[in-house]
């Protein structure tokens, strides 16, 4: 069901797709990548404590090789951060390197899209990428809202890129600095 205020804000809800294949043994369908908790925000409700003072650890070729013999080829990557936009030279990198040596599956970045331009251009990089913005930050839920020239061209660029951008839940949990 698309709830009225995803389709209001233009955006709507993201859905994992089912896989129409059988995971292989030792393959895995989905891996969860959480590369540190640098971000430009400062939510209460991050449950990685992200922040502008967080850490932050490039993806390698080591890590690199461990998510090809994880992955199934067909599998998704699910990029978390911090905020995936401030690692994008290595997240663009990734996805070459990962597309080179045979990886099909599809990249989901979950961003709070304030770095509009740097987003649009991962997505530009990989045609199976795709992004779930912040619910909160999209509509000023608890959060600061993101600014007015991001969010017009992150809409723009949904309007004309079905499948591209989708909003997350609005759902708030009970968790980050909030809870201290
Ligand atoms: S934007 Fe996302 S990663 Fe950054 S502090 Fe907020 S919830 Fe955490």
């Amino acid at each position: 069901m698309i709830d009225e205020n995803h389709t209001a804000l233009g955006f709507p809800p993201f859905t994992d797709e089912k896989p129409s294949w059988e995971p292989g043994e030792g393959r895995l369908p989905e891996i969860h990548l959480y590369f540190g908790s640098r971000c430009n925000r400062e939510c209460d409700f991050c449950v990685v404590f992200g922040s502008p003072r967080g850490w932050l650890a490039e993806v390698d070729e080591e890590l690199l090789e461990a998510l090809l013999g994880l992955l199934h080829p067909q599998a998704q990557l699910k990029i978390y951060g911090g905020e995936p936009t401030l690692l994008s030279a290595n997240l663009r990198w990734v996805f070459a390197e990962l597309r080179r040596r045979g990886f099909a599956g599809r990249f989901t970045l979950f961003s709070n899209g304030i770095q509009s331009a740097r987003l649009l251009e991962l997505l530009e990089a990989d045609d199976r990428t795709c992004c779930v913005l912040n619910y909160s930050i999209l509509t000023g839920t608890q959060a600061e809202r993101i600014p007015p020239t991001a969010l017009r061209q992150l809409t723009e660029y949904a309007r004309r890129h079905p499948g591209r951008l989708f909003a997350g839940h609005a759902d708030l949990v009970e968790v980050g600095r909030a809870q201290q």
